[in-house]
C-alpha cells in the first residue's frame, strides 16, 4: 500500500516499525531531538529561550500560561500578517505577468475575530463569510463592505438582507432557489447586486491527491449545465449582476493538479458563458496546505501561485479568450502555522500493549473542546515541551485531552522526552485554524482565550469561557437578577 501521508483521515496502519517502536506510524522517525522545533511547523518567531523554554511572539510559554491560564490559543501577530502578505504579493505578481489582477479573499471560517480581520485587510485581503455571525464579526471590524464575499449553501433571508443592505461586495450563490431570493431582496432594497454562480467542477483534492469524476456527489455548488440556466437567469433579473464563476475544490492541498484539472474544466464553461455578456471574475478557491507535521512538505505560495495562474493563462490562450480577474480564498495558509495552543500536563501513564510494547499517554488540560480536527478528520499534530527542555530519551506517546470519550486525542503519535510530567506545558503547533472556529463546549468544559502575540507583548483577542458563561445559558439556574 501506498504510504499514507499525515493529515489524511485514513491512515495506513499495516506498515508500522518493526522496532521497539512498533506501536509508531511508519511516517513517525525517533528524532534526534526532541526539543527541536521544526521549520515550517511553528510560526518563524518560535525558538527556545536561552532556559529553554519555547518563545512566541517573544514571550515565554511560562510568561503566557501564566498570565491567561491554560488551555490557551497564542496567535503570532506576525505570522498571519506574513502570510497575508505573501499570499497577496504571490497572486499579484503571478496575474501581474498576464495582465490581469488577483483578489485575494481571507476565509473566515478558519478563524475570525475582528483583530485577525484588521490584520488581513490592513495586509491587502479581503475577507470571506459565510453566515451571519462570521459578517457581524467582519462588519464589526470595521471590514469596508465592499471587500466582504458571502458564501453557503443556505443562507437565510436574514442573512441575504444584511449582506446587501451593508453593500456587501459580492454573494457566491449555490442554486436557482438562491438566485430568486438574492435578487428580491436587492430588488427591495434598491440594490443591484454582485454574484458569482458557485459550480461543481466534479474535482476533489485533498493533500498529494485529487480525484476527478464527472459529478461530485456533494452539496456544494451547481453542476455545469445547471449553472449555465443560472447565468442566463441572472443575466434577465435588473438587480442582480453576474461577476463569474466560483469553485473550491478542497482542503490542505499540497499539489498544484487539482487546481489545474478543476481551473481547466471551469474555463470550458467560462468561455461558453462569455455568448451571453461579460464574464469579468473566476474565482478558485481555497484550500491550500500547510504542515501540521514535519513531514509535510507545502509548495511555497509563489511556486503555487505561478503555476495556478500560469494555467488559466494557458487555457485562456489556447481558448482564444482574455484573461478574467482571478480571485483565490485561502484560509488555513493565513492563519494554520500562526497559531500554538499550549497545555499544561495533568497526567502521564504508561499502557502497556505486548510483551515489549507501550505507548506513553499524556493528558493534557483540555482536548476535542478546544481542537476537534483529531476526532474529526483524523488530523495529525505534533507537540513539544513548552517550559523546558530535557535530554532524556523520547518515548512513544500519545497526548489525549480531558473529555469523556476515548477518541479525544490532541496529538496520535509523537516522541517527546520520557521525562514528560504533570506541571509541564506541552505546545502543539500549528493549531491556528479550524480549532477556535470549531471549539465546543463539550463536558461542559469553557473555551480557552485567544491570545496574540507579538514583539515580546500579548493581548487578548477573544475572552476565554468562565464557568459563569456556561451556567449564565441555563434556565434553569437562577441569577442574583433573575431571582425573585
Ligand atoms: C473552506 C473554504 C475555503 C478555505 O479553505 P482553506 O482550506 O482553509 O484554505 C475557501 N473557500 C471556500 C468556498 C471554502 O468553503
Amino acid at each position: 500500500m501506498a504510504h499514507s501521508a499525515p493529515g489524511l483521515p485514513s491512515h495506513d496502519w499495516c506498515s508500522v516499525h518493526s522496532s521497539a517502536d512498533s506501536l509508531a506510524p511508519e511516517w513517525l522517525v525517533v528524532p534526534d531531538d526532541a526539543n527541536a522545533l521544526a521549520p515550517g511547523v511553528w510560526p518563524r518567531s518560535s525558538v527556545r529561550s536561552p532556559d529553554g523554554q519555547i518563545l512566541l511572539g517573544g514571550m515565554t510559554a511560562s510568561e503566557i500560561a501564566g498570565q491567561y491560564g491554560t488551555p490557551v490559543m497564542v496567535l503570532d501577530e506576525d505570522e498571519v500578517r506574513t502570510r497575508a502578505r505573501s499570499f497577496r504579493d504571490a497572486f499579484a505578481a503571478a496575474t501581474g505577468r498576464h495582465g490581469t489582477t488577483a483578489r485575494v479573499y481571507y476565509a473566515g471560517k478558519a478563524f475570525l475575530s475582528t483583530a485577525i480581520a484588521r490584520w488581513v485587510t490592513d495586509e491587502g485581503l479581503n475577507v470571506d463569510v459565510c453566515t451571519r455571525g462570521e459578517l457581524e464579526i467582519a462588519l464589526a471590524a470595521d471590514v469596508d463592505p465592499a471587500r466582504i464575499g458571502f458564501h453557503g449553501n443556505n443562507k437565510s433571508r436574514d442573512e441575504i438582507e444584511r449582506a446587501v443592505s451593508v453593500g456587501i461586495g459580492t454573494i457566491v450563490v449555490d442554486s436557482a432557489i438562491e438566485i430568486e431570493r438574492v435578487a428580491e431582496i436587492s430588488e427591495r432594497l434598491g440594490a443591484v447586486q454582485r454574484v458569482l454562480v458557485r459550480v461543481n467542477s466534479g474535482v476533489h483534492a485533498e493533500t498529494h491527491d485529487f480525484l476527478a469524476t464527472a459529478h461530485e456527489d456533494q452539496k456544494f455548488g451547481m453542476p455545469f449545465a445547471d449553472a449555465v440556466t443560472a447565468v442566463a437567469r441572472i443575466r434577465e433579473l435588473a438587480s442582480l449582476e453576474f461577476l463569474g464563476l466560483h469553485c473550491h475544490i478542497g482542503s490542505q492541498i499540497f499539489g498544484v493538479a487539482g487546481f489545474r484539472e478543476s481551473a481547466s474544466r471551469v474555463l470550458e464553461l467560462h468561455e461558453q458563458l462569455r455568448a451571453g455578456g461579460e464574464v469579468p471574475l473566476l474565482n478558485l478557491g481555497g484550500g491550500f496546505g500547510i504542515a501540521y507535521t514535519s513531514v509535510d512538505d507545502p509548495t511555497p505560495i509563489e511556486q503555487l501561485a505561478a503555476e495556478i495562474v500560469d494555467a488559466v493563462a494557458e487555457g485562456c490562450a489556447q481558448r482564444g479568450i482574455p484573461m478574467p480577474a482571478l480571485a483565490f480564498e485561502p484560509g488555513r495558509a493565513i492563519v494554520g502555522t500562526a497559531g500554538v495552543t499550549l497545555y499544561e500536563v495533568g497526567t502521564t501513564k504508561p499502557v502497556r500493549l505486548g510483551s515489549d510494547e507501550s505507548r506513553l499517554y499524556v493528558s493534557v488540560d483540555g482536548g476535542m473542546s478546544d481542537n476537534a480536527r483529531p476526532a474529526l478528520y483524523g488530523a495529525q499534530y505534533s507537540a513539544r515541551i513548552a517550559s523546558r527542555t530535557s535530554d532524556v530519551e523520547p518515548a512513544l506517546v500519545r497526548v489525549v485531552g480531558k473529555h469523556c470519550e476515548s477518541g479525544d486525542i490532541v496529538v496520535d503519535h509523537e516522541y517527546l522526552p520520557g521525562d514528560i510530567t504533570p506541571g509541564d506545558l506541552l505546545a502543539v503547533p500549528a493549531t491556528g485554524a479550524y480549532c477556535a472556529s470549531l471549539s465546543s463546549n463539550y463536558n461542559h468544559v469553557p473555551r480557552p482565550a485567544v491570545v496574540a502575540v507579538s514583539a515580546g507583548a500579548s493581548r487578548i483577542i477573544v475572552r476565554g469561557e468562565t464557568i459563569d458563561d456556561l451556567l449564565s445559558r441555563d434556565a434553569g439556574i437562577s441569577t442574583k437578577e433573575g431571582a425573585r
